[in-house]
């Protein structure tokens, strides 16, 4: 019942979209494959596709050059996030300056522009670096889960072999597993197995 092949491992467009919020989706694209931790991002190029899939990559390119030091940013910014939003989950307040950092690089300017209706609106347009321009609205987002999100609803899923986040947007806020396809129906063949007896 249980599967043993994965095939989220090459293809960054399936990395799992399960965390109901862009921070925790951050965090998934780090999962676990039996025992081992796998990177979905292995390029520059997995970061752009998958910042794409989150629709932040509007008006951005990216040359050759960067998409290394987008992958290093990265995996830098996830690794702050995950360790600010796991010292959340117990209680303890992490150290928010690596964060800041991020924060801090991704200006941008107000600018009035005229929109389909052709009417004047305010918008704000990036100024920083392409790499800052991209990560940026991944760090607001972390900031955002960290000081407006609400912490019981930030969970890991229930399986122990699981490492995936979600925030529980469900109504009677149960949610337990990632998705059921996957972690819940492992639990239920889990299950049905110690209740028949086998292994
Ligand atoms: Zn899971």
């Amino acid at each position: 019942m249980e599967k043993t092949e994965t095939s989220t491992s090459n293809n960054p467009g399936e990395i799992p979209m399960v965390g109901d919020h862009l921070a925790l989706d951050l965090l998934n694209t780090e999962m676990r494959v039996g025992n081992e931790s796998v990177d979905l991002w292995r390029s520059g190029k997995d970061v752009y596709a998958w910042l794409g899939r989150h629709n932040l990559v509007a008006g951005a390119s990216i040359a050759a050059a960067e998409e290394k030091i987008l992958l290093g940013q990265a995996r830098e910014l996830r690794a702050h996030a995950r360790q600010l939003i796991e010292q959340w989950k117990n209680g303890q307040m992490g150290d928010v300056q690596p964060l800041n950092k991020f924060l801090d690089l991704y200006t941008s300017a107000p600018q009035v522009m005229t929109n389909e209706n052709g009417r004047l609106v305010m918008t704000r347009v990036a100024k920083a670096d392409p790499v800052a321009n991209l990560l940026g609205p991944v760090a607001e987002a972390v900031a955002q889960l960290l000081t407006d999100g609400e912490l019981d609803l930030v969970k890991k899923c229930a399986h122990p072999e699981c490492i995936l986040w979600f925030y529980d947007r469900t109504k009677s806020h149960k949610r337990r597993w990632c998705s059921m396809a996957s972690c819940g129906n492992r639990h239920k063949a889990a299950q049905f197995r110690k209740k028949v007896g086998t292994t």
